[in-house]
């Protein structure tokens, strides 16, 4: 082939219709992809994160192969691999000479830089596009944003819903009167609350090579290899996304925010990790719940709560993210300095609530999102870790962790870190609220009901301790100032109580080795 374009596609690009791909003929067209050691070890990311995302590269090369594409595979294991894009990029442009380069934008603000970089090191045309797989560009988000005081996702939503015309009529009304059905998302677990099993994928021989060699690579990262059984193609995406729709998404809307010990799914969909690497399209879900509402199989509070998480929330985070980078990695408006305890990794902790979730979260790379902002997340806020201990460790150990959707849910819905320009107020409850939303207190080694001294729930110590601490900028908050007043009603010897409580808990706390997410 004399001097063909060349398609660089990333392990987040795995879409049949991705920007670059489309109008190119088979002929005129080389595809690069490229495992690199830099992305698989940038921080120590789960084993089943690194065998998912190499899995399905390999398997959606293989799609390209036999639908006629010709596509240049970089192995980890190739003995010349420089292990950086660039540097196999640039190992590409000496084996093919390509007259251009065509290029979607990075998702991360990292890789983006370094593609930004390729005009001055390549001497071809580089053509840098944007990722139209997102309903809303960066530019538009910009545009939405600029000017406003608070960038509050929820008119950011109604302009989603919107542009989609779903779930809204002709005269740009929404379904059902409301917006948002949010208030209908909150129905504690009722007792024995069990969902259907979600489709389980048995390795092939394509992921049974890559799961030896992530054993072998990446023995020493956080979490179990197997069993792994994620989608890692399109059809078996398609599958689990049939079965959602089929068997849970009619109770998604009402248990969306329970939590259940040992049922790691519950109602959810667990098709985030298809999405983020591009086995699925969002806005074509979004539809296929519509649809499941309009055919009567489905209640408005379950498909609205569905559609409000891809094209409200998913959407949102992404133009969060890169309006505010890099300023936001590094963000720490509430000065929390302490290190990440080691129960975060080993999940040794008798606080049963979080060593749940961080045994979901070592089993199957994930936990569900309740679990993730007011379990793991909540203790995070209150017992003041650092933001950037807290980032790496959602970024290593979740398979759906990408930096544009990671970081902005750490650090700002969850941390706060940003000073409020994503969420209205922190997020910090104490045990009530886990009590409430799960069945994590009644077996606990701790006492939800006790607020402080020998056995009181750590929950409800560390949220006084937080609310104490940051009260000079919490008490101007009309959804928080309130709190206040119960906190002053105390008195000093019961406030004393609680803030001794919580010190004598951070003390028994044992920070963690830093060499779990980031060598050295
Ligand atoms: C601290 C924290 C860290 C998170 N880190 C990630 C991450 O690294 N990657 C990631 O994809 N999601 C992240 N989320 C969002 C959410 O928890 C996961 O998307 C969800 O748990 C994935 O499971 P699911 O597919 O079953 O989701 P469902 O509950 O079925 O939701 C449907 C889809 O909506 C999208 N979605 C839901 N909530 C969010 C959100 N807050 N932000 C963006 N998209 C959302 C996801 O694509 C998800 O697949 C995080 C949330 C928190 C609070
Ligand atoms: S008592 Fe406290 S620590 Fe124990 S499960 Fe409940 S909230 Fe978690």
């Amino acid at each position: 082939m004399a001097s063909p374009i060349l398609v660089p596609i990333l392990g987040d690009q795995l879409t049949r219709d991705l920007a670059s791909l489309r109008g190119r003929t088979k002929d005129d067209t080389v595809i690069l992809m490229m495992e690199v050691w830099d992305e698989a070890t940038y921080v120590k990311h789960h084993k089943q994160k690194i065998a998912l995302v190499l899995s399905a590269m390999r398997h959606f090369a293989a799609e390209l192969g036999q639908a006629g594409w010709q596509v240049d595979y970089v192995r980890l294991t190739d003995e010349d691999n420089a292990h950086s894009f660039t540097g196999e990029v640039a190992r590409a442009v000496e084996r093919h000479s390509p007259r251009a380069i065509h290029v979607v934008e990075a998702g991360e603000w990292r890789v983006q830089e370094a593609i930004e970089e390729w005009p001055d090191k390549f001497d071809c045309e580089i053509d840098i596009q944007p990722d139209d797989r997102f309903l809303c560009s960066k530019a538009e988000f910009n545009s939405w944003a600029e000017g406003r005081k608070t960038l509050r996702m929820e008119y950011f939503y109604r302009e989603m819903r919107r542009k989609t015309g779903i779930l809204v009529d002709d005269e740009g009304k929404p379904e059902g009167g409301e917006w948002n059905y949010d208030s209908e998302n909150r129905k504690p677990p009722k007792d024995g609350l069990s969902a259907p099993q979600r489709p389980l994928f048995e390795p092939d021989d394509v992921t049974r090579e890559v799961l030896d060699l992530v054993e072998e690579k990446f023995g020493d990262h956080f979490g179990n290899l197997e069993p792994f059984c994620w989608p890692v193609t399109r059809d078996q995406a398609e599958e689990a996304a049939d079965a959602f729709f089929a068997e849970r998404l009619p109770k998604f809307g009402d248990y969306q925010d329970a939590m259940v010990h040992g049922e790691d799914d519950l109602f959810h969909s667990m098709l985030s990790t298809s999405i983020n690497v591009g086995l699925l399209d969002p806005v074509e879900l979004c539809r296929r719940a519509e649809e499941e509402y309009n055919k009567g199989n489905a209640p408005l509070n379950a498909v609205e709560g569905f559609i409000r998480q891809l094209i409200g929330w998913r959407e949102y985070v992404r133009g969060f993210y890169w309006r505010f980078m890099p300023g936001l990695e590094s963000d720490n408006a509430l000065n929390a300095q302490r290190s990440l305890p080691e129960f975060f990794w080993t999940g040794e902790t008798d606080m049963r609530c979080l060593a749940d979730s961080i045994r979901s979260t070592r089993a199957n790379a994930h936990a569900h999102h309740i679990q993730r902002l007011m379990v793991l997340g909540n203790f995070a806020l209150i017992a003041g870790i650092s933001p950037r201990d807290v980032q790496d460790w959602y970024l290593a150990v979740y398979a759906d962790a990408f930096e544009w959707v990671e970081l902005p849910n750490v650090a700002a819905m969850v941390l706060y870190a940003d000073g409020g320009k994503l969420a209205s107020k922190p997020y910090a409850a104490s045990g009530n609220y886990i009590n409430k939303m799960s069945n994590y207190c009644a077996d606990c080694a701790y006492s939800v009901s006790k607020k402080t001294g020998e056995g009181a729930c750590p929950f409800n110590a560390l949220y006084w301790r937080f609310m104490d601490r940051h009260r000079e900028r919490l008490e101007a908050n009309p959804r928080v100032g309130r709190i206040f007043s119960t906190w002053d009603r105390m008195g000093e010897d019961k406030q004393r109580e609680y803030l001794d409580s919580a010190e004598a808990f951070l003390g028994t706390l044992t920070p963690a080795n830093k060499g779990w997410a980031r060598a050295g």
